[in-house]
């Protein structure tokens, strides 16, 4: 049965994610997933194919269209591939990263990122939690503390997606240590930036493919330049605002998983390369509970389809088709 979420657009966009599953991520899988990461020129080759910063305004390199359908789209097809870990980093990438630059950054700072973020040539990371603190972000202990121009970072992250490639990591520090919630501002850590290391390459039970690391922070002077937003104090709330997106994009890699693993145990499919037997109990059964799950992501991807603050520019994109411009990177040179 056709969903109606997605019209021929999707469809079309889902077509080319395919593609670029079956040709540039399924024949390496295996290898990446021993090497517990995916090469750095994934993010690149992605780029080129019109696959990053899909809701970034054209005149920044990006696809241009605030539609969260077609990250959706994405997010199904990139788990296909063997290991779902492999193009796990791509859908944090450009669902929970990209929106903190979209709505919080200065003009100066989008000039200076946006580009490379949708180009794949700047990897994007997000580091909330440490060693210690999870779910109570609050009580979270790395510290930025203003020193003339810069903040002097110190600390530590772990469990931080894409924190082998990352070149620009939105990390969560306290700029007023003696506040819990009020306290927290988000400032970017740029790769080679002295006293700014990368730790570990943690093993995980599944997603061997995708790069999942520790971070410390040894008095690394920070520009205040690259604060997120007008004024210190405001993390918590970005967080916020933005963790709604993050869960989304988890739960429809979460789904798509499970409906493609029935699938490929559906001995009459034909879908994916699955040798798993075909299931005991009827499909009608056990595939009970994706279509709930299916509905909740299809209220929670219209909620956020609207365009990104600050992303008036984008509605160019929507009027004109509203499918992301594969083209980009060759006219932007
Ligand atoms: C593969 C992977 C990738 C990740 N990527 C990132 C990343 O890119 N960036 C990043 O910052 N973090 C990342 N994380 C970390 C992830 O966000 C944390 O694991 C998560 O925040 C939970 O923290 P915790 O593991 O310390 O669990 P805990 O906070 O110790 O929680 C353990 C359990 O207790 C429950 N619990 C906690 N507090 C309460 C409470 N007050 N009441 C009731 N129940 C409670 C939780 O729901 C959970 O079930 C990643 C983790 C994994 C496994």
């Amino acid at each position: 049965m056709r969903r109606t979420l997605y019209d021929d657009d999707h469809e079309a966009f889902r077509a080319s994610v395919r593609t670029f599953v079956d040709k540039e991520i399924a024949p390496h899988v295996d290898q990446w997933s021993t090497a517990g990461i995916t090469p750095r020129e994934l993010f690149t080759t992605a780029g080129k194919q019109g696959l990053l910063g899909i809701d970034v305004p054209e005149e920044y390199g990006g696809g241009r269209v605030p539609d969260f359908r077609f990250n959706a789209v994405l997010g199904e097809e990139l788990v296909r591939a063997p290991d779902a870990g492999a193009g796990l980093g791509i859908a944090l990438h450009n669902d929970i990263c990209v929106p903190y630059f979209l709505s919080y950054c200065t003009e100066e700072q989008k000039q200076r990122w946006l580009p490379g973020i949708a180009s794949g040539e700047l990897v994007t990371a997000i580091g909330m939690t440490e060693p210690g603190i999870g779910s109570d972000l609050a009580s979270m202990t790395t510290t930025a503390i203003r020193d003339g121009d810069h903040y002097v970072v110190n600390g530590a992250k772990t469990f931080i997606t894409n924190g082998i490639h990352a070149d620009l990591v939105i990390t969560a520090v306290k700029t007023d240590p003696r506040h819990r919630h009020r306290g927290m501002s988000l400032l970017i850590l740029e790769r080679g930036m002295a006293g700014f290391t990368r730790g570990r390459n943690l093993d995980k039970l599944g997603q061997h493919a995708q790069d999942t690391a520790e971070l410390f922070f040894d008095d690394v002077h920070v520009p205040v330049g690259n604060l997120l937003g007008p004024k210190e104090g405001q993390g918590f709330v970005q967080l916020d605002e933005n963790l709604p997106r993050e869960r989304l994009s988890i739960a429809i890699a979460a789904v798509a998983l499970r409906a493609g693993r029935l699938i490929t145990r559906s001995p009459n499919s034909g879908f994916g390369t699955g040798s798993a037997p075909a299931p005991s109990a009827p499909m009608p059964i056990i595939s009970a509970p994706v279509s709930p799950s299916r509905r909740g992501i299809r209220a929670g991807s219209r909620t956020v389809e609207g365009p990104a603050p600050g992303a008036s520019t984008c509605s160019a994109g929507v009027a004109g088709g509203g499918v992301p411009n594969p083209t980009r990177d060759m006219s932007a040179g």
